[in-house]
């Protein structure tokens, strides 16, 4: 299919040396399509963990947080306005 974001490829290098750091439950930031309208403000609170593709909208850098990105993951979260974005527990 489409190439990997490069942003993402470089996360999954970092996040390879980071075994560790995984959180325990493996928790994903998780983007709801029908309810974002791409405002932006996730990737200004996530810079690592979110991006956005050609249209604008956000794209996970990460299929797994690791726990110093719990922060930045709550306060994107938090910021966005229309409610689309929450953590899920992903398969190990
Ligand atoms: S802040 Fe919310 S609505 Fe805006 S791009 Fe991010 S997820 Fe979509």
């Amino acid at each position: 299919m489409s190439e990997d974001h490069p942003r993402r490829a470089n996360k999954r290098e970092r996040q390879a040396h980071n075994h560790d750091e995984n959180v325990g439950e493996a928790l994903c930031l998780e983007i709801n399509p029908l309810l974002c309208n791409g405002h932006g403000i996730c990737v200004l609170m996530a810079p690592d963990l979110l991006a956005l593709d050609p249209w604008g909208f956000p794209v996970q850098l990460s299929e797994r947080l690791v726990i110093r990105e719990l922060g930045a993951a709550n306060r994107a979260i938090k910021a966005c306005p229309q409610a689309a974005l929450s953590l899920k527990k992903t398969t190990p």
